[in-house]
């Protein structure tokens, strides 16, 4: 039997449990959980706006040890530190095969659905999200959804490189590739845009405006690398951004919402040739409206950054390195460790904006 958070209904508070934890198969592996980050992506389950049936183990930012492996898992062993992954690749497809492991389509697959046996309670079985679930003190994944990391970094910073670290440093260093000297907006100062500002940090880019609503959120957001800060609130945004880079906008603007809204003002905020980069999830019934002419006559984009476009068992590890060598902040993210009970807690400090990350400890 296992501890774990249970989401029962949507819009409800997840109920703790205790479940059953079926062994391994052929290509699974149990993972004990250290730590696990609680990401926005949790709550849009919650609020139905990542549509995963109930009842189901949320949890998909985190990191813990190998206990067992199945018979067919030859690349990792008991004891060694993994981080989990929230697409489970195939290794088999045209998109594994060219590395762009993110993009397996059997991988998002599964993790949508949610149910594969791996939790139960009297017989009944509960779903996982991203084939992961990790707000359970174990969990059974497939193999290739935990991703080996060195054993000296601390598990409970090491976790939010699962989700968090990986989409944002990775929308920044692998999706646009920014190069020295480029102008970057960011649109969004949580967990996520931190992390794109910390990338692009990392790129050498010159210029980092920092977008938020809220005052406390802009403060964070200098301290991971922006240069100036702009309070949506007060001024328009993307006239702010304009201002800032003489008048042209900037190269790259990243929305991390996921609101079509502020798409929109990504775009606009791009300068000729410029791309929004989308990193935050709007609702699966929402369109994104942005002025047509702008796409020939300007030359602007919008593209798409999932996971950070990132090869998982060659960049994981590479966050990890950057973290040991102090080239990431990830400790700053989190700003508060709890307990598994103390869950819905941190649904509610997200809700209020109170916090970076909760990190729950096992
Ligand atoms: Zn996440
Ligand atoms: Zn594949």
């Amino acid at each position: 039997m296992v501890k774990a958070a249970v989401m029962r209904g949507y819009n409800e508070p997840l109920s703790i449990e205790e479940l059953e934890l079926a062994p391994p198969r052929e290509d699974e592996v149990l993972v004990k959980v250290s730590a696990a980050g609680v990401c926005h992506s949790d709550l849009s389950v919650i609020e139905c706006k990542i549509p995963i049936p109930p009842p189901c183990v949320l949890g998909h930012e985190g990191a813990g040890v190998v206990e067992q492996v199945g018979k067919g898992v030859t690349n990792l062993k008991p004891g060694d530190h993994v981080l989990l992954a929230w697409v489970q690749n195939c290794g088999k497809c045209a998109y594994c095969q060219a590395g762009k492991t993110h993009l397996c389509p059997t991988g998002l697959e599964m993790g949508m659905t949610g149910q594969d046996n791996v939790f139960s309670k009297n017989g009944s079985p509960i779903g996982k999200m991203a084939g992961v679930g990790c707000f359970s003190e174990k969990t059974v994944v497939r193999a290739t959804a935990a991703i080996k990391i060195r054993d000296d970094v601390p598990l409970e910073s090491a976790c939010l490189v699962g989700c968090g670290v990986m989409t944002g440093v990775g929308a920044a260093i692998n999706t646009v590739r920014i190069e020295p000297g480029d102008s970057v907006a960011v649109f969004g100062c949580g967990g996520v845009g931190l992390n794109v500002i910390q990338g692009a940090a990392l790129c050498g880019a010159s210029t980092i405006v920092a977008v938020d609503l809220l005052d406390s959120k802009l403060q964070q957001a200098k301290l991971f690398g922006a240069t100036h800060l702009v309070n949506g609130k007060s001024v328009d945004p993307v006239q702010a951004i304009k201002d800032a880079t003489g008048g042209h906008g900037v190269d790259y603007a990243f929305e991390v919402i996921g609101a079509p809204p502020v798409i929109a003002q990504a775009f606009n905020a791009v300068k000729r040739g410029g791309s929004a980069v989308v990193v935050g999830v709007p609702g699966f019934d929402q369109m994104v409206t942005v002025p047509g002419i702008a796409l020939p006559l300007e030359e602007k984009s919008v593209v798409g950054s999932l996971y950070g476009s990132a090869n998982l068992n060659r960049d994981m590890p590479r966050m990890i390195d950057l973290y040991m060598n102090k080239k990431l902040k990830i400790d700053e993210l989190i700003s508060r460790t709890v307990k598994l009970d103390q869950i819905n807690d941190a649904f509610d400090a997200m809700k209020a904006g109170e916090v970076n990350r909760t990190v729950i400890r096992f």
